[in-house]
């Protein structure tokens, strides 16, 4: 972690590159009775977009985040995402574009969109995301509240995971105040070092969240 709290992760796999198909139809019961699937690629990419298949197939709301980022991720991983969010690292492997500012996320955006996903997040960091949808073609930036950063490592995951609870249980917010609310809790988490440990509960968060 360096001094303005950006972060470099090292990824050991373990047992997740162990989880197969037969796992997931184990549990595909629960996987089409939920409310949104979450997947990214630190499980075998095949595996992840299988998950995402039998989510869209019972009409699950499906939260893709291309994490550890592949360049030559499977042009299907686009058309099963309802939302595709991507950090700016991972936009640049995905379209070859670095992101530096608001107007190259936009310009990666529109390229992932094109993809077909129906709606794209590129995450920013301090500055929040970025978000353009089919319905919705012109970008917009959803900004994040300043706050003093100390460790930014797990943000990306606690914003998808803070996004996949409002798209559950308040699946009425329009998708900015959603993204609003989701910059709010990654922006706690980046206060407090460590990751999973960073993440805020319930309790500790503004109320006007819920
Ligand atoms: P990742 O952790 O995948 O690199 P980002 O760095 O883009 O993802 O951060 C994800 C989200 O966390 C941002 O969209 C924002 O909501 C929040 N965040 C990250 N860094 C900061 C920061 N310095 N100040 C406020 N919010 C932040």
């Amino acid at each position: 972690v360096f001094s303005l709290g950006q972060n470099v992760i090292v990824i050991v796999p373990g047992a997740n590159l162990l989880l197969n198909f037969e796992d997931l139809k184990r549990a595909s019961d629960v996987i089409c009775k939920a409310k949104v699937i979450v997947c990214q690629l630190e499980i075998t990419p095949a595996v992840s977009l299988e998950a995402l298949k039998m989510a869209r197939a019972s009409g699950v709301k499906t939260l893709f985040n291309p994490a550890p980022a592949l360049a030559d991720l499977d042009p299907q991983f686009y058309t099963y995402s309802d939302i595709f969010c991507c950090n700016e690292t991972e936009a640049e492997i995905l379209t070859g574009i670095p992101v530096g500012n608001l107007e190259d996320a936009e310009k990666v955006g529109c390229m992932l969109l094109e993809r077909g996903c129906k709606l794209v997040i590129v995450t920013l960091g301090a500055e929040g995301c970025m978000m353009i949808s089919g319905d919705e073609p012109i970008p917009k930036h959803v900004p994040a509240g300043k706050v003093r950063a100390v460790d930014t490592t797990g943000a990306g995951d606690s914003f998808v995971g803070a996004l996949a609870f409002y798209l559950a249980y308040y699946p009425k917010l329009s998708m900015e105040e959603m993204i609003r609310k989701s910059n709010c809790v990654a922006s706690v988490s980046v206060q407090a070092p460590g990751t999973q440990s960073s993440y805020p509960y319930r309790k500790d968060l503004p109320q006007d969240l819920f």
